[in-house]
């Protein structure tokens, strides 16, 4: 544990605090806050702040509109750009119903759930490191953002081709401020693309990081009069954005995915864990690409997975293994964009892999091919299906697999498909530029 209330109190009296954010995630991955004048903070302790969750997205229905924000006490921390009334505080919480229970709708309460059943499983955490991506583009007078890019640059390219180099460096100073340890940032292969690495964390903490993270760059690419979005496709033709998301299981005893005298140094648990991500991504897909947009991203030709395999050499796969053995064994799951809410991904995707332990699935074997040079035929042959092409294939598939919908719990998997339905129609039943462009005139 890193603060108690009394030290919380210290701090916030020390450091001269007026303001406290506290953060909660929505079923769309949107970070959302209440901020209180510290006068508040009693009652923020006790995890007696109300609020009304009816107005959330995929919440509570009106009648039960009450609910409390209960704060994670090691997550406090005090944000480095201040404001003119004092420096503001954040906490993250976690969200509980009017009777004082952990409420399941909330996605970081309902991973907390899926965590216990992996504990209950012999394992001890769940560790995830992340590879955001995200594109840089300028503001216009009025403060919008415009889609023109604010660099030329490409793959692990300097300034001056890279301008948002000072941007980048930046947030990477702020982030550190912050307590996180970050391992790398570099320039993407897009123009006004970059990638930001950090350390990596027992899920919970990852998906906190996650969501700070996204804060954080937003905020500081404000100061240099830009616009920093998550959007998986933002730009045609061209790399997209994704979220490489890798992990590993441990035990009191160290990696469980680590194990020196079997094939390629992967354990049984590592294999059978692999093959459960690989049965369910399918349908665990509308979860960690979970906007309209997202599939434009998950197409041949930029670097990001279009089919269900594996590699350990390869990279044009869904999940790869970077070369790292001992403690850093991983899997590195391709797929998922920066547009997943973090907490619901980490529980669809523990789920998946630990049903691959529970039901004993086969080894699959590894994709070291390009699959992308074979075609229909030779892919079936390798039993290698599609990822879903759009978001309506993607929550269809969602809808059949009860592994999946199971870890969501009911209340999420419901919400989450009624607003992911609403925008599905709504994106299908708009005639969009290309259609106008295709066919007004030859028809
Ligand atoms: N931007 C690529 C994607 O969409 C990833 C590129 C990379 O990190 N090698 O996933
Ligand atoms: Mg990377
Ligand atoms: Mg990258
Ligand atoms: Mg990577």
């Amino acid at each position: 544990k890193k603060y108690t209330k009394e030290e919380i109190r210290e701090i916030v009296e020390r450091e001269n605090v007026s303001f406290i954010r506290l953060m909660f995630t929505d079923i769309n991955g949107i970070l959302k806050n209440l901020e209180v004048p510290v006068s508040q903070l009693e009652k923020v302790l006790k995890g007696d702040l109300m609020f009304d969750g009816s107005s959330i997205d995929g919440f509570v229905r009106i009648e039960e509109g009450d609910m409390y924000l209960k704060p994670d006490l090691d997550t406090f921390l005090i944000f480095p750009w201040g404001t003119e009334h004092g420096k503001v505080a954040r906490l993250i919480c976690d969200v509980y119903d009017p009777n004082h229970k952990p409420f399941l709708g909330d996605p970081r309460v309902n991973l907390k759930r899926n965590i216990k059943e992996m504990e209950k499983m012999g394992f001890t955490s769940f560790n995830i490191g992340c590879e955001p991506e995200f594109f840089l583009f300028k503001l216009d007078e009025l403060d919008h953002p415009t889609s023109i890019l604010n660099d030329k640059g490409s793959y692990f390219d300097f300034a001056p081709l890279d301008l948002g180099e000072n941007c980048r460096r930046d947030i990477v100073l702020v982030l550190e401020k912050m307590g996180f340890e970050v391992e790398g940032a570099h320039h993407e292969v897009s123009p006004g693309q970059h990638e930001i690495d950090f350390k990596y964390e027992n899920a919970v903490e990852a998906a906190d990081n996650i969501e700070t993270f996204k804060l954080v760059v937003k905020t500081i690419a404000r100061q240099y009069h830009l616009h920093a979005t998550f959007m998986p496709k933002p730009v045609q033709g061209v790399n997209g954005s994704g979220m490489h998301t890798n992990m590993s299981l441990f035990t009191d005893k160290g990696n469980a995915f680590y194990d020196p005298d079997s094939d390629l140094q992967l354990s049984q648990t590592c294999q059978k864990f692999l093959a459960g991500l690989l049965k369910h991504a399918a349908s665990f897909t509308a979860v960690t690409n979970p906007i309209v947009n997202s599939y434009k991203r998950l197409v041949p030709g930029f670097e990001a997975p279009v089919y269900i395999a594996w590699s350990g050499r390869n990279r044009s796969p869904m999940v790869r293994v970077p070369v790292d053995r001992k403690n850093s064994t991983r899997l590195e799951l391709r797929s998922v964009d920066p547009t997943t809410n973090p907490y619901m991904a980490f529980s669809v995707i523990l789920a998946a892999g630990l049903d691959g332990l529970k039901s004993d699935l086969p080894a699959v074997p590894p994709i070291d091919r390009n699959i992308y040079r074979m075609n229909k035929e030779e892919r079936l042959a390798h039993q290698i299906r599609d990822l879903p092409q759009n978001l309506y294939e993607a929550l269809n598939w969602l809808g059949k697999d009860d592994v999946v919908v199971k870890s969501l719990g009911e209340h999420i998997y419901r919400s989450f498909v009624n607003l992911k339905k609403l925008e599905w129609v709504s994106y299908s039943q708009t005639i969009s530029d290309w259609e106008k462009e295709q066919y007004l005139e030859i028809y």
